[in-house]
């Protein structure tokens, strides 16, 4: 990513204000005296004494930090994954490294991704945060609550994540579930066709 540079040249003592333009910009210098004030002041290197003001807003935006370290951030991390990785080839096998950088992908979850396959469907969440804290955990999924509630699929619980594969419907209930879809869809179509 290429940093944004702010013009470092100053103006005269009159107006003593720091160009706002781009470092690499071409013609007068220029600033406003704030971010949303839609005159500027101008002034060339030729006469840095000659400040004429002009229409519009020229101030530097500063680049976005917070955005910046995050993409640091990640990538200092994938960079260490990355040897890592390449460390486990080396001295193991290529399945080695797979498995690592899978399971550090599979850990980097921030947001729920779910794939559904017919009747069932099949995810990746981060765990609760008000959830107790697990290094590793097995729970069964069910619908409903209670003793009698159906088993409907298993969670596996890796620290912040979880990674699970339920049916979302009992098979009983399944076509059921498909009719009463299907008719919501048609509603929905003439509602907004
Ligand atoms: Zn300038």
């Amino acid at each position: 990513m290429r940093r944004r540079h702010r013009c470092s040249t100053w103006s005269c003592i009159a107006v003593d204000v720091q160009c706002q333009r781009l470092a690499t910009h071409d013609g007068p210098h220029g600033a406003s005296p704030t971010p949303t004030h839609d005159r500027h002041w101008s002034w060339t290197d030729d006469d840095p004494n000659a400040i004429t003001v002009l229409p519009g807003t020229v101030w530097f935006h500063r680049p976005d930090r917070t955005r910046i370290k995050k993409a640091a951030r990640l990538l200092g991390e994938w960079t260490a994954y990355g040897l890592v990785a390449a460390l486990l080839w080396w001295c193991d096998s290529w399945a080695a490294a797979a498995v690592f950088l899978a399971l550090e992908l599979l850990l980097s979850v921030r947001r729920a991704h779910f794939v559904d396959l017919g009747r069932f469907t099949a995810g990746v969440w981060p765990v609760t945060p008000a959830a107790p804290p697990l290094i590793f955990g097995v729970a069964f999924a069910t619908h409903g609550e209670g003793r009698n509630a159906k088993r409907a699929g298993l969670e596996v619980i890796l620290g912040p994540v979880v990674v699970g594969a339920f049916s979302l419907v009992p098979r009983s209930d399944w076509p059921a579930y498909k009719r009463s879809q299907a008719a919501f869809e048609a509603q929905q179509k003439e509602l907004h066709p």
